[in-house]
């Protein structure tokens, strides 16, 4: 898969195509990753790349000229790839869109700075627009890398071992079970005995268990959305009466749990 980022700021990418995963897909040529610079396409003296915003008001904005120039460039490299403009106004970005993204060819990154980019850029040379979270960042390139960072462990033969991404959270709608590495005891905590058993069908059990009771627990949101399979409602149920069990067993307070009792 490729990339060409357009921004403003370059070097800001060295270190993240210098490290780890992605840099090893970029060796391995799983993936290609350039940038283009606006400020490239700049015609004045000062390499100008923003401008005061018409109808006044506060900061600057990108100017419409080397920008778009840019991202041409960028289309001419990546015929086919869409250009994604991020900005806190795109569509949230989640690992449903990453694994949309990866399944293409390449992907046009354009990063915003100040307080954005012309509105007519966006009409004219913008495929798509992704925003990573509801906050507003100084610029696109944290947002850019974000998004690369998450569709490169999707593109095949990226990750070592490409069961990784599948077993992530979110990839089956759910969040991932808790992980656990050596020492056993760690400060009085022992690692789940079952992980130290060496039945296979028991620890994917376990794990199958423990990711859905965590999703319950911590995003009880994303299993409202997807639905349960029936392995699973079958897991909720069980808990559910071992709460039931639980309770009975533990009468309120000033109650009298023996038979006839108040
Ligand atoms: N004035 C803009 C607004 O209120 O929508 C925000 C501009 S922001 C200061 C500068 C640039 O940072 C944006 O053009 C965009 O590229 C990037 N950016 C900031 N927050 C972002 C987010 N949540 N998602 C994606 N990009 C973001």
């Amino acid at each position: 898969m490729d990339f060409v980022v357009v921004t403003l700021f370059p070097e800001m990418f060295s270190l993240f195509w210098d490290y780890g995963i992605v840099a090893r897909a970029i060796r391995e040529q799983t993936i290609t990753a350039c940038a283009v610079n606006p400020r490239d396409f700049t015609k004045d003296r000062h390499r100008t790349a923003d401008d005061r915003p018409y109808g006044g008001g506060q900061g600057m904005v990108m100017k419409p000229e080397p920008l778009a120039e840019a991202i041409r460039v960028a289309k001419r490299r990546l015929p086919e790839a869409p250009a994604v403009l991020l900005t806190p106004q795109g569509r949230p970005f989640d690992q449903e869109t990453a694994g949309h993204l990866a399944a293409l060819g390449g992907l046009i990154l354009v990063c915003g700075r100040y307080e954005g980019v012309d509105e007519r850029v966006g009409d004219s040379l913008v495929d798509m627009e992704v925003s990573v979270g509801d906050f507003v960042l100084t610029g696109g390139e944290l947002p850019a890398m974000l998004v690369m960072d998450a569709v490169i462990r999707l593109v095949p033969g990226a990750l070592g071992k490409e069961a990784s991404a599948r077993e992530d959270s979110f990839s089956e709608g759910l969040l991932e079970h808790a992980q656990y590495t050596r020492p056993r005891d760690f400060e009085g905590r022992e690692v789940p005995p079952v992980l130290l058993s060496g039945n296979h069908k028991a620890i994917e059990a376990w794990r199958r268990e423990n990711g859905l009771i965590r999703t319950f627990l911590k995003r009880k949101d994303l299993l409202e959305r997807r639905g349960l399979q029936s392995e699973e409602r079958r897991i909720l149920q069980k808990w559910y009466r071992d709460i039931e069990r639980l309770l009975d067993a533990q009468p309120l307070p000033g109650t009298d749990p023996s038979p006839g009792g108040q």
